[in-house]
């Protein structure tokens, strides 16, 4: 069928309207369609080709015996709760750590080896929304959480977000009170309110274990690394090393020197120089494996956070990667995966400009804050996109309109001056030339570390945005009781001030049987035969109402003022 015809049929006999000659359509529209047209259609998924490489992978693996695997762990708590120090805590103790004399490797995750031997990995990635983006994309690679609670601070917003995390993704949850070295530290205050969120602590025949520690004394880690292994022991994680390797992308970047860098987890099998890999789009050969010490290995097995070197293209967090055997199978994978990609994003590019023209048409006066945005990781990248996204209202718009990774340049500079943007880095840093062009042209650049700060500030910037609301006080009541004729004045009200205050300056309301007649300010207040500011409850006053004279007895005076209040976003 012609594309024109096709559309034709969707509008104007099945009334779907919208669509065009990127749009997707649905197994369901398709299928209409068959039946309008009277064609018999058989629906043939998409992945068929990926699936026939991964149940090839499967029986490659089959007859492989599984053997115990290291846990992975990821920590989590509220800001200052002490989840850096703590990791720096356990890297410290880490025996492999001063073998490498010290130099670590950011690759998003690192295997500790403590003094008894047992080993873990501890995937290192920003904020939880990280965690949840990753699952997002199906990949579970977290084992355990360790849930970092201040022994002195107790449960926070972050403490609660991180337990709807870890629950929601049906996560092994470990919690370690941390600070307990501190003399106002609340270890059993904080099991309690850790037991009103549903995490039963396990010596209240709960399931939960909660050890008591402190990253500066050092107090608890052999029993927090102790409870880490246990868990490991009762999950029964395995692996079979003997078999061709997969992964899981954590990060990935572009470097200069060494192209596409990729942080993986080896989540199965073993990866090899020279193997031949697939992930994301790319099909490619393994150039070069660093492990989390900075060393050039040949192989990676089971539970092993590496950085790999040979990607072509640069593939989003929580993505597989295989070693391939059957490379035409492979091909076709990656091939369908680039024409999908480039369709979807040509489909999102025709809804984008069409939402973006509708919303101008619609709604010429939401307001919004523009970003551009700059990131070390993509594993952040895309996180706080999302994020900063859900703050979006009917009244006033997040827009990132540039978002990237790497350092801010003067580029991203020059950007933000002609459209009216800050500039954000994340983890990333503004280079001297910026720096000065920014000053020069007054651009705002802000950097970040954590991305609840950021995205608090993005809030904040979102409600200086928002039009304030005003809000009326009432501040007195008055009747007109008499009225003097003034040749100079007018009608002169002679008042009661019945209750609160009457305030020269502020607005009044004239109402008449219960109906407001006149909205305006006095022209002049006096008592006795002095101008005043202000007449209290109790007393009597005279007063003449600006452009209003028609006055009578019995006239009732509501004084208010309006105060701007500023709005916040929830
Ligand atoms: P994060 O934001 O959760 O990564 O917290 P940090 O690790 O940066 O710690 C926040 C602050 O708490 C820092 O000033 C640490 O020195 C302090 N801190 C962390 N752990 C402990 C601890 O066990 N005892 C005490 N007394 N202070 C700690």
């Amino acid at each position: 069928m012609k594309v024109n015809d096709l559309i034709a049929t969707l509008t104007f006999k099945l009334g779907v309207i919208g669509k065009n000659i990127n749009s997707f359509l649905t197994n369901d529209e398709v299928e209409l369609i068959g039946l309008e047209v009277n064609r018999n259609i058989k629906i043939v998924e998409r992945q068929e080709a990926e699936a026939e490489l991964l149940s090839d992978l499967q029986a490659a693996h089959a007859d492989v015996d599984t053997e115990p695997r290291a846990p992975v762990v990821t920590f989590m708590g509220h800001v200052d709760h002490g989840k850096t120090s703590l990791l720096d805590a356990l890297r410290k103790s880490d025996v492999a750590e001063g073998e490498a004399g010290g130099i670590t490797q950011h690759i998003g995750a690192y295997k500790v080896t403590w003094h008894d031997g047992s080993e873990f990995v501890v995937l290192d990635t920003p904020g939880h929304e990280a965690f949840t983006s990753m699952r997002a994309r199906g990949a579970k690679l977290t084992d355990i959480v360790v849930l970092v609670v201040a022994a002195d601070d107790g449960v926070m917003p972050q403490t609660e977000e991180a337990i709807a995390h870890a629950t929601d993704a049906g996560t092994k949850i470990v919690v370690a009170i941390n600070k307990c070295d501190k003399p106002e530290a609340r270890p059993m205050q904080v099991k309690q309110q850790l037991a009103v969120k549903g995490l039963q602590p396990e010596e209240w025949g709960g399931e939960v274990a909660m050890v008591e520690v402190s990253a500066t004394t050092r107090l608890g880690l052999d029993a927090l690394v102790e409870r880490i292994m246990l868990e490991a022991e009762i999950m029964q994680l395995s692996a079979k090393s003997d078999a061709p390797g997969e992964a899981v992308v954590v990060e990935s970047r572009q470097s200069p020197e060494q192209g596409v860098v990729v942080n993986v987890l080896v989540t199965n099998g073993t990866l090899r120089v020279k193997d031949t890999v697939l992930c994301g789009g790319s099909l490619a050969r393994v150039r070069g494996l660093v492990d989390d010490h900075g060393r050039q290995i040949k192989d990676a097995g089971p539970s092993t956070p590496i950085a790999l070197m040979g990607l072509d293209a640069l593939p989003m967090p929580g993505d597989r990667l295989y070693v391939i055997t059957d490379v035409k199978k492979a091909k076709e994978v990656a091939e369908d995966r680039q024409r999908t990609a480039r369709t979807l994003s040509l489909a999102e590019r025709s809804k984008m400009t069409a939402e973006t023209l509708r919303a101008q048409l619609e709604q010429r006066t939401v307001e919004e804050i523009k970003i551009i945005l700059k990131a070390d990781v993509m594993g952040s990248l895309e996180p706080i996109r999302q994020s900063l996204a859900k703050l979006n209202t009917e009244e006033v718009k997040v827009n990132v309109i540039h978002s990237a990774l790497g350092g801010i340049t003067e580029t991203d500079v020059s950007l933000a001056q002609a459209s009216g943007a800050m500039v954000i880095g994340f983890n990333s840093v503004a280079d001297q030339s910026a720096r000065q062009a920014a000053e020069r042209a007054g651009v705002t650049i802000r950097f970040y570390d954590v991305i609840y700060n950021l995205i608090d500030d993005a809030k904040l910037a979102m409600e200086g945005k928002l039009k304030p609301e005003e809000v009326e006080e009432v501040l007195g009541h008055a009747e007109i009781r008499a009225i003097f004729r003034s040749s100079k004045f007018g009608n002169i009200a002679g008042c009661f001030v019945v209750d609160g205050l009457v305030r020269r300056a502020a607005s009044v309301r004239l109402s008449r049987d219960g109906r407001v007649v006149y909205t305006g300010a006095l022209a002049s207040l006096r008592r006795e035969k002095d101008d005043v500011r202000e007449v209290k409850g109790g007393f009597e006053c005279g007063m003449v109402l600006k452009d209003f004279n028609d006055i009578k007895e019995g006239d009732q005076l509501e004084f208010f003022t309006v105060k701007l209040v500023k709005r916040t976003l929830d």
